[in-house]
């Protein structure tokens, strides 16, 4: 029988709604920042979205940095550099503007620019975060433009350690922002590749974090309602980007499958990260080219949980039902099949095939798999990837 201890967190405030970044001034005040250092991505900092949120903070005399150096799957160069922005400008709080990689990098600078140790020090491992000082941590303000990651919502930041080509989350329970605000406006120029592949990522943390083991009913419930609305909302709002409700929804699941993953990620995850690391690809979508083969070889452990989900979402046929509509909705997605049609000219040979299995196996998500991750079943896992069956 399961052992019915645990361990459960919740979010923050979560200010959610179509047009309440208008609100930020005022969160600002609410939390006591009085010269924020603004953390966005290049690509957005070009996008009037940016531009109409620093006018807020303009017409409310708010005086702020803006920090843009940003890449897809952040590196240290980039948390450097912010800190050097944020010291420099005697900043004391960030907003953290944008996708995961924007808001991660905030909530890293936030973090590291009061720390004297490494940020490879506060690596997600046992207790390393106490090694801290958690009274040099900035407050943060989450602003998310993507519905994917719900870093937002979450106590962690991941970023690419090159030297080792892999993926850390440093974790901190005060890296978990003040407050957030969700405005589902804020996601309609999201382009559909992006909308497709973040809205995947939530799936991927709902259905992952569903199937891994462990006694955590609130996060299973939270993780099903989300799966629920990905099924429902992500082809509307890929179809039709400036559709708010599909968005809100979205939103919400985002939020909801980073609530529920603390009680564990799963192989679609470790496979993933040594991919995002070796080949900068985008997250979410890798996450949804390995997820049918994931779930095919997690089956034996999942048949009946997947079942019950089926059901509540409103699927027929059981485990197989399930797997039909994830295919139904990846297609729908134009989700590559395989990993050839996603990484252009991929040509993989068999040290790259072990590295990649020998990363996967060693990935902190890999003891959330309901089914032991070995060698062998990654190197499967991949070999059905990479030929798309
Ligand atoms: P992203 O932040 O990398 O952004 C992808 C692209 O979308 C960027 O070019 C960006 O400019 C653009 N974009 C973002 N919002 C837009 C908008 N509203 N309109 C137009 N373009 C927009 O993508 P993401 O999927 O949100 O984040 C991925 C990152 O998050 C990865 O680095 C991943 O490792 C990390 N991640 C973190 C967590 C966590 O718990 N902290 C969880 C999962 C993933």
């Amino acid at each position: 029988m399961t052992n019915l201890v645990s361990k459960w967190n919740y979010p923050t405030t979560v200010r959610f709604g179509a047009g309440r970044i208008k609100e930020l001034p005022e969160a600002l005040s609410a939390t006591g920042i009085k010269n924020p250092l603004f953390v966005t991505d290049p690509g957005l900092a070009k996008l009037p979205v940016v531009a109409s949120t620093l006018a807020l903070l303009d017409a409310a005399k708010v005086p702020h940095g803006v920090f843009s150096d940003v890449k897809p799957n952040p590196v240290e160069g980039n948390l450097t550099a912010g800190i050097e922005v944020f010291r420099k400008g005697g900043h004391d709080g960030v907003i953290a503007f944008g996708g995961g990689s924007a808001l991660d990098l905030g909530k890293l600078i936030a973090f590291q620019a009061g720390q004297t140790r490494p940020v490879w020090d506060f690596e997600d491992i046992g207790d390393w975060w106490t090694r801290a000082n958690s009274d040099a941590i900035a407050p943060i303000i989450a602003v998310p433009t993507t519905a994917g990651t719900g870093s937002e919502v979450g106590r962690a930041g991941v970023i690419t350690h090159e030297a080792s080509h892999t993926k850390k989350v440093i974790f901190h329970p005060k890296m978990l922002p003040a407050i957030v605000i969700a405005d589902p406006e804020l996601t309609v120029g999201m382009p559909p590749f992006i909308t497709a592949g973040t809205g995947m990522d939530a799936f991927a943390h709902c259905l992952e974090a569903y199937c891994a083991p462990g006694y955590h009913p609130m996060a299973d419930g939270i993780a099903v309602e989300g799966m629920r609305l990905v099924f429902e909302n992500l082809p509307k709002a890929y179809a039709n980007g400036s559709d708010l409700t599909g968005r809100a929804h979205m939103m919400s699941a985002a939020a909801m499958g980073a609530t529920a993953f603390q009680k564990g990620l799963g192989a679609i995850h470790s496979l993933s990260h040594p991919i995002g690391a070796l080949y900068d690809t985008h997250h979410g979508m890798t996450n949804a080219v390995f997820m049918p083969y994931v779930l095919a070889f997690n089956r034996p452990a999942i048949e009946e949980r997947i079942g019950r989900v089926a059901a509540y979402c409103g699927i027929d046929g059981g485990f197989d039902g399930f797997v039909a509509a994830v295919m139904d909705l990846r297609r729908k997605l134009g989700v590559p099949e395989s990993l050839p049609e996603f990484i252009k000219g991929l040509a993989m040979d068999e040290e790259r095939k072990s590295l990649i299995v020998d990363m996967a196996v060693v990935d902190p998500t890999a003891g959330g798999n309901p089914v032991e991750l070995t060698k062998d079943a990654a190197r499967a896992i991949l070999e059905r990837a990479l030929a798309g069956r």
